[in-house]
């Protein structure tokens, strides 16, 4: 089933657009509780509104369900859509949603289908450093 871009940002926890030599688009789409399957189970919001991305709980709006957010984040996946900057293969794929290092920037990481390219989704827009430059610590992740 080709993967559809989610209808609102409120369904995701994640959502990023890279334009470059390539285009990404990438989400993580937020999942339905697994108590009541009514509410979508996200980060709680803070006082005046806004998503406490800090909180160590994602919580169902609906029924106040819990779970630790390192337990919920291993099921979750990033959905892509991708243009590869290498071979302007345009595909589609899935990973965990897990950033890893790649050439020391925290990243999300995943392979173009067809070149095997490994393309990553770095953290913030921050360039690459070349390869071979690797005296740079990475910043520490606040999620
Ligand atoms: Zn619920
Ligand atoms: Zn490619």
């Amino acid at each position: 089933m080709p993967l559809a871009p989610p209808d609102s940002m409120d369904d995701c926890i994640y959502f990023t657009r890279r334009a470059g030599d390539g285009t990404i688009m990438a989400w993580v789409q937020r999942m339905p509780c697994p108590q009541c399957k009514k509410g979508r189970m996200g980060k709680p919001l803070k006082k005046n509104g806004k998503v406490d991305k800090k909180s160590p709980f994602y919580t169902c709006p609906s029924c106040n369900y819990q779970e630790q957010s390192q337990e919920h984040e291993a099921k979750l996946n990033l959905e892509i859509i991708y243009t590869c900057p290498k071979c302007s293969h345009q595909g589609e794929t899935a990973v965990p949603y897990k950033r890893k290092l790649f050439q020391g920037v925290q990243s999300y990481i995943f392979a173009c289908q067809k070149c095997n390219t490994i393309i990553p989704i770095t953290k913030k827009m921050k360039d690459i450093k070349e390869r071979g430059q690797k005296d740079e610590e990475p910043e520490p992740s606040l999620e």
